[in-house]
């Protein structure tokens, strides 16, 4: 018997690489993971390969054909050569790679690559919350900030395949460098990265903050979490920094809405778990900088993500794509 044919997706990040089997209504039949840098620095695009391979085999014993692979990189890709960009600090042997190219060769199907939150925004449109809308705006805070923008059903790319790089605007224009080279950006108040090093930043001098003492007494070992569970116990430093992100998130969600006024915003990453208790107060901040009838308009919710949302994500990518290519919409 012949079974319906599937989507491979995956979800390249810095530690774990995650590959999925996934139909086209979003079900992951088959999944694997494994370490990005198993098999040493420099060599994660030969650990993709064998990774798709062992998925494909398992689909292809189930009885499942292969229709196309979609991929998530961390970082912008450029969409008119199909090329990885020069910024991918996690990975950075796929830095300049044309690795839809190279895929679509090694297994003889449709393969597409794109940046991770833009493959993650359409996941969310297809298969997850957006389910329905013609505009969402997802707004992923992890590690870094990511984010992907779909406006009239149409993934913004940009030029340059830098459209919806929202976590490196300015929410603070003379504020401090960011590491992506710009200032005052929203990665830096709102990412686990920026939280941890606006934490560590606040602590310094205070050998007393329960905030360090919780950590240890070490500053390095100052996460996110730790910060979002500090304040909710009540830690000055910690509450401030998260007062901040929440006021960072508020005046991000302020631009988007008045900017673009999406049906919806998904706020989700690796940092929405801790958000989650936190969004009445994030929504009062976003009311400081909105429209208050744009705001009314675009719904705002948290969705904690996790390594399946990502490769249905990818799958949603290569679903998306082959649609376009045949002149349609998904
Ligand atoms: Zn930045």
């Amino acid at each position: 018997m012949t079974r319906d044919a599937l989507l491979l997706g995956v979800d390249v990040g810095g530690t774990t690489t995650a590959a999925g089997a996934v139909t086209r209504e979003g079900a992951v039949l088959v999944e694997q993971r494994v370490l990005t840098h198993r098999d040493g620095k420099g060599r994660a695009p030969e650990t993709i390969i064998e990774l798709l391979g062992s998925v494909r085999e398992q689909a292809e014993r189930r009885g499942h054909a292969v229709e196309a692979i979609g991929v998530g990189v961390p970082g912008p890709v450029d969409p008119t050569v199909g090329r990885i960009g020069e910024h991918v600090p996690h990975v950075p042997e796929l830095a300049g790679r044309a690795l839809a190219a190279e895929l679509a060769e090694r297994f003889g199907r449709p393969a597409f690559v794109d940046n991770d939150v833009n493959a993650l925004a359409l996941g969310e449109w297809m298969f997850g919350a957006g389910r329905g809308a013609h505009s969402l705006v997802v707004l992923a805070p992890g590690t870094g900030f990511g984010a992907g923008i779909v406006l009239e059903s149409r993934l913004v790319r940009g030029a340059a395949g830098f459209g919806g790089e929202l976590g490196h605007t300015p929410v603070k224009f003379d504020g401090p460098p960011c590491w992506c080279g710009g200032r005052g950006c929203l990665a830096l108040y709102a990412s686990g990265r920026g939280i941890a090093e606006a934490a560590r930043a606040r602590v310094a001098g205070l050998p007393d903050a329960p905030l360090l003492t919780a950590a240890g007494g070490d500053p390095r070992a100052i996460t996110a979490p730790l910060v979002f569970r500090a304040a909710r116990e009540g830690d000055a430093v910690a509450s401030a920094v998260v007062d901040e992100a929440c006021r960072a998130l508020g005046a991000m969600l302020g631009a988007v809405v008045n900017g673009l006024n999406p049906e919806l915003i998904v706020l989700t990453g690796g940092v929405a778990e801790s958000l989650v208790p936190l969004e009445a107060q994030i929504l009062q901040r976003a009311a400081e900088y909105a429209f208050r009838a744009a705001l009314a308009r675009t719904r705002v919710t948290i969705v904690p993500g996790d390594k399946r949302t990502s490769m249905r994500g990818a799958a949603a990518l290569a679903i998306y794509e082959i649609a376009r290519a045949g002149g349609g919409t998904p």
